[in-house]
């Protein structure tokens, strides 16, 4: 599938981009103002590097546009002049998120300070668009009345499924992928459902939602090692997501760490997701295009012999990834998660250590199990318009104020 980027012009220097400076800096203040839940204009002066005036100007937008609340004015302002709490307002704006992958369709609609505020979860079987998006808009139907909002405040839609995106031979191809998908562009996304469609891999939403919900809040460089059918990472380096040209950084499944190893439906042999991911899981238990091919009938599963056999035939080339994510990328900590269930997570995680020497070998933390929880895809996805520093939706309610 095709993805709508918004791409900013090659031959324009971004300093220069003022509107992409502008809706950058209205981020930054928004979410400072999340992570610290109440802050005067001069906290978040001081904490976001912007001038006061900035920092005004952007304040008297949001707080017109009802995105912010003023509290009761404090009285220890500079020079006797009473300073102004601000907060998140929770019903400024909302935003869906959607995971679509082999097996299931979750969908969230987030406040903006994040609380979810009605969900649906449906199972599907590898959905093709023709089926899933007669089902994701009835699914944006049901959070629309069980939640009773003003869907007027609404943001779009994140839709995340598994990658890779638009690459010839690995999109649609094999039984990690999602059938269908490869023509598909936001666009026709954002028309067929009536509303902006941003477009991700759930590896990276997940690492969006374990950074806002998760154990991740105080990373500024990991990678999230997303186990689902297949295995992707989401980047998150420098304080921000990477996604790479065409959304396809971090597709490691089809990073070759066998060579001469187990076929790929990519063509290659020794793919890193020929051993780390579910599918690589049920063929090991012969319940591979099954019935039984699920997470659910994972987890009432014992971990028998030919489980044992699957957990050390992942170890050794997961145990290679992590370094080699570590020595390329000088990460924090590589955070591992997705829909492995935990006791067979917690047996995988086991086999790794000792963890190869590397350029972070000497941190004890190198490697953490996910605590997001079940929807941290789903809650990625929503942040993602929330968060989209092009969002036209934003200019609409910034224009139309309270509505
Ligand atoms: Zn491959």
């Amino acid at each position: 599938m095709k993805l709508p980027v918004a791409k900013p012009d090659p031959l324009m220097v971004s300093g220069t981009n003022l509107e992409h400076a502008r809706s950058h800096n209205r981020r930054a203040v928004l979410e400072t103002i999340r992570l610290n839940r109440r802050l005067t204009r001069a906290d978040i002066s001081r904490m976001t590097a912007l001038t006061p005036q900035t920092v005004s100007n952007i304040a008297a937008e949001l707080l017109d546009a009802g995105m912010l609340l003023a509290g009761e004015p404090l009285r220890e302002g500079a020079r006797g002049q009473p300073a102004i709490p601000l907060s998140i307002n929770p019903d400024g704006a909302y935003s869906i998120g959607v995971q679509l992958d082999q097996q299931a369709l979750i969908a969230v609609v987030v406040d903006l300070s994040g609380q979810v505020r009605s969900r649906v979860e449906l199972a599907v079987q590898r959905p093709t668009p023709e089926l899933a998006l007669p089902l994701i808009a009835a699914a944006v139907e049901r959070l629309r009345l069980e939640s009773a909002l003003n869907w007027n405040r609404l943001l779009g839609m994140g839709l995340v499924m598994p990658g890779p995106f638009g690459v010839e031979g690995m999109t649609s191809v094999g039984p990690t992928t999602l059938p269908g998908w490869e023509g598909m562009d936001g666009e026709a996304l954002s028309r067929a459902l009536g509303l902006p469609v941003l477009l991700e891999k759930d590896a990276t939403a997940a690492a969006i939602g374990e950074r806002l919900y998760g154990m991740a809040s105080q990373l500024q460089n990991f990678v999230y090692l997303f186990i689902g059918a297949g295995l992707g990472a989401g980047l998150f380096l420098d304080g921000r997501l990477y996604a790479g040209g065409r959304h396809n950084a971090g597709e490691i499944g089809h990073m070759i760490v066998a060579p001469g190893g187990r076929l790929c439906e990519c063509g290659n042999r020794g793919c890193l997701e020929r051993y780390v991911s579910l599918q690589a899981l049920y063929e090991a238990l012969d319940l591979a295009g099954s019935e039984r091919a699920t997470p659910e009938h994972l987890a009432r599963l014992a971990v028998q012999p030919e489980g044992e056999a699957w957990l050390d035939s992942a170890a050794a080339p997961l145990r290679q990834a992590v370094n080699i994510l570590e020595c390329l990328l000088d990460i924090e900590a590589v955070v591992i998660g997705g829909l492995l269930p935990p006791a067979w997570m917690a047996e995988l995680v086991r086999r790794l250590h000792p963890l190869p020497v590397s350029t972070r070998h000497r941190d004890g933390e190198r490697l953490r199990l996910g605590s997001a929880g079940r929807d941290v895809v789903a809650l990625g996805a929503a942040a993602l318009t929330i968060f989209d520093e092009f969002n036209p939706q934003y200019e609409v309610l910034l224009k139309n104020g309270r509505g």
